[in-house]
């Protein structure tokens, strides 16, 4: 791909003096054994769903500490169905807030930025398939390992100290910045949706996700769903009479495997990147369970899971292309044939993919941050993440440069998750540059 011409013209370098970048970079290492013991505190601050309380309350002194303006606010569950930024959930969530930290620059003209981090984590599975308890926040070498620690908490303290480091070189934004600490991104994304609700815009957003250091270049479309299918329950010795509703359920998930075929075939060329992914669309059943009694013929079974699609169609359209396709199925198939039409219910992320159009001034900063930061001189390289990212929240419905850019983690959503301190360190004053460079920077007041 060629390069965007303000390449040519490097802008970290024309806003910062090199002085100026050693002394950023030098404030990143400097306070960096800090930087990791932060992150064992939020790691520690177990997060599953419904229980980030604890973990926003850190994160809200953390930010009162450093002189942010601290918001926070719930979800506000009378948007859900009315407002398209939203996805459907029964999930009470009256316990957890959304944070956000705000600091003013102290004169107008620079551009505004926000950095974006979610405290929600996802279950740990068996907890003694771990190396470490799960939530101990074990340090080992150059990783820190436990659940959120790459997914991402270790992105979280990569923007606090990031700009902590501009201050600890004596700079100030010239442009208004954002700290949001987000809940709800893995299963609906309305914590993203909350914050955009409540008024919070920026020129630019960076969502510090473990991406290995690269950036996300386009992501897919999602939408959750849990499928109902009813049997017809029999005693075993008429078990001619009955239809098993798991055997329908199994039926089922044939046909969607066959969609799924559908939609990933329909690779658009207008998409180039998603070539190198093998399965974009990845239907994903993630729960079945059916069943009254080990000895009756079963009356009604539940499938969970999400199906992904491509970036540039409304979820809506999505949802309902899948509902029309298992309604069709249920009449055509003769193996369905008389079974009560299934009962389809929307319970997640239901959301647009987006793409990262190229050639943006802030997509050009962070490549040079990002070499600046690594003594290695890599370059920044584009990825697609083939699942949900609260950037499509940013991108879709508050129209903003979104740009998701993280640390080198292993095992996310799996057993001994762990992120590269190394890594965090280099994330973290790329985040730094990054940050000076959109919004610019001036000598802090005394
Ligand atoms: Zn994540």
């Amino acid at each position: 791909m060629s390069e965007p011409t303000s390449l040519r013209h490097p802008i970290v370098k024309a806003v910062l003096s090199e002085h100026q970048i050693q002394r950023i970079l030098k404030a990143v290492e400097d306070r960096f054994e800090e930087q990791v013991q932060f992150l064992q505190q939020l790691v520690r601050a177990d997060s599953l769903r419904g229980n980030e309380a604890g973990v926003q309350a850190i994160v809200s002194n953390a930010l009162e500490n450093r002189g942010y303006e601290v918001r926070s606010f719930a979800i506000d569950p009378a948007r859900i169905g009315r407002d398209p930024a939203f996805s459907p959930t029964k999930f009470d969530l009256k316990n957890s807030t959304v944070v956000v930290g705000s600091k003013n620059s102290r004169r107008e003209g620079g551009r505004s930025l926000a950095l974006n981090a979610h405290v929600d984590v996802v279950p740990v599975g068996t907890g003694a398939r771990w190396k470490y308890e799960p939530f101990s926040a074990t340090r080992e070498g150059d990783w820190l390992y436990g659940r959120g620690a790459g997914d991402m908490k270790a992105g979280l303290v990569a923007n606090l100290f990031a700009l902590d480091a501009l201050a600890g070189a004596e700079l100030d934004l010239a442009g208004p910045v954002q700290f949001q600490s987000v809940i709800e991104e893995e299963t609906t994304g309305n914590g993203a949706a909350m914050v955009l609700a409540e008024g919070f815009r920026a020129d630019a957003i960076l969502i510090s996700e473990p991406t290995g250091e690269q950036l996300v270049s386009a992501n897919t479309g999602v939408v959750k769903f849990a499928i109902t299918v009813q049997g017809m329950p029999a005693h075993p010795f008429e078990v001619a009479a009955g239809r098993s509703a798991i055997d329908i359920a199994i039926r089922t998930i044939e046909h969607l495997r066959r969609l799924e075929q559908e939609w990933i075939a329909e690779r658009p060329n207008a998409l180039p990147n998603f070539a190198e992914v093998d399965n974009p669309i990845a239907l994903t059943i993630g729960t079945m369970s059916g069943g009254e009694w080990l000895a009756s013929v079963p009356s009604e079974c539940q499938l969970t899971g999400r199906i992904g699609f491509y970036p540039g169609e409304a979820a809506s359209s999505r949802a309902a292309a899948l509902e029309q396709f298992l309604k069709q199925a249920f009449t055509s198939d003769p193996l369905l044939k008389g079974c009560p039409e299934p009962e389809i219910e929307w319970v997640g992320v239901k959301q647009g993919g987006y793409i990262l159009a190229p050639g943006s001034e802030a997509e050009a900063i962070l490549k040079e941050a990002h070499t600046l930061a690594d003594k290695s001189e890599g370059q920044l390289q584009r990825f697609v993440m083939p699942c949900y990212l609260d950037a499509a929240v940013f991108s879709l419905h508050g129209e903003m440069t979104s740009l998701v850019y993280g640390p080198i983690a292993e095992n996310i959503h799996a057993v001994d998750e762990r992120v590269s301190l190394p890594s965090l360190m280099r994330v973290t004053k790329a985040i730094a540059l990054f940050a000076a460079a959109w919004s610019g920077v001036e000598a802090r007041a005394q």
